[in-house]
């Protein structure tokens, strides 16, 4: 059993930036990275948002900001797990323990960070032809899609701007939204209208993604007329929002009615001496910048908390 200070569940920018403070306030911390360092911004392919780093030709993509985010919290003596947590025990009081495939720790402190990841339309078809058609990034797979014609699904952030992305390689980028209008921001959207590759099908929901072996097309419903159709597409990237990733957590720590841990404004969560930071705790904001914001946050605090009981 090792036994630490400071554990951090995660390794997004809330948990590289809790590790950063936490480190450089001489705590050791170690971060248990889960399976993707950087977590959700690693698989981003341009980040033009986060202040600090701006290249107009070039903005960094995710994998540059996370490389320089672990070079940083290495130097100032945080330790990074390539491993994943499997399940805690909260329910003593501190020292806590966590597990992980590999190891058992024992935390004065713990610091959950571990994110949110894609959700599933659940429609027949889907979870049959995940990586035979079927994405969730367009990073990881728009390679495999050069002058293929495929569909997008969602009206937010995301869909928007991986359907941008996914433009470099497709022939043809088809957005379906079940409303007639985007969520998604003011300068993402000008970029779309604006883009030769890419079309709209409104009001329209997918009931089914078609394609043995790989996908060849989705059945449509618009949901103003329930005018039913199929719509050939060689690639289907579903870009519908998160989940918390706190199935390790249930028992553990209080959380709302959708997942995510419910935290007070000084990141505390129902456990004293657990604190939590990131899209684990926040399903409104959910940016690069925001969980930075949040990850020191819950440093700042774990540090006070870890001063006040010595
Ligand atoms: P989101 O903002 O929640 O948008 C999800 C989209 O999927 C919405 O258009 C929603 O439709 C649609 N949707 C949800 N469930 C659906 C279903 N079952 N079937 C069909 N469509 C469905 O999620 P997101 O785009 O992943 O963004 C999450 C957060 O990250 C946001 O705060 C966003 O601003 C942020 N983000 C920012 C950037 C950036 O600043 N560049 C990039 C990516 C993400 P409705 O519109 O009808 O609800």
């Amino acid at each position: 059993m090792e036994k630490e200070k400071v554990v951090v569940i995660g390794s997004g920018p809330a948990g590289l930036t809790a590790a950063l403070y936490t480190a450089r306030a001489d705590l050791k911390p170690v971060v248990i990275a889960g399976n993707q360092l950087g977590g959700q911004i690693s698989l981003t392919s341009e980040i033009e948002n986060y202040p600090g780093f701006f290249n107009a030709e070039h903005p960094p993509t995710g994998p540059e900001l996370v490389d320089i985010m672990q070079k940083q919290v290495e130097h100032f003596g945080a330790r990074i797990e390539f491993d994943e947590v499997t399940e805690v025990d909260f329910s003593k009081g501190s020292p806590f323990t966590v597990k992980t495939y590999g190891q058992e720790y024992e935390a004065e402190t713990v610091i959950v960070t571990a994110g949110a990841s894609p959700r599933r339309l659940g429609v027949p078809g889907e979870e049959e032809l995940i990586g035979r058609g079927v994405s969730y990034c367009g990073t990881c797979d728009g390679f495999f899609f050069r002058d293929k014609k495929i569909v997008v699904v969602g009206g937010g952030d995301s869909a928007i701007e991986e359907a941008l992305f996914l433009t470099k390689f497709a022939s043809s980028v088809t957005i379906i939204h079940r409303r007639d209008e985007l969520r998604a921001g003011a300068t993402l959207q000008r970029r779309a209208f604006a883009n030769e590759k890419i079309s709209f099908i409104w009001n329209t929901v997918v009931d089914e993604i078609v394609g043995d072996p790989t996908v060849s097309s989705v059945k449509l419903t618009n949901r103003k007329t329930g005018e039913q159709s199929d719509f050939a597409t060689d690639g289907v990237f579903i870009f519908i929002g998160h989940f918390p990733n706190s199935k390790f957590l249930e028992g553990q720590l209080a959380m709302d009615e959708h997942g995510y841990v419910i935290t007070d404004e000084l990141m505390r969560t129902s456990v004293d001496g657990v604190f939590a930071a990131g899209e684990i705790q926040d399903s409104v904001y959910r940016q690069v910048a925001t969980s930075v914001g949040q990850g020191t946050a819950a440093a700042l605090r774990t540090e006070k908390w870890l001063s006040e009981r010595e």
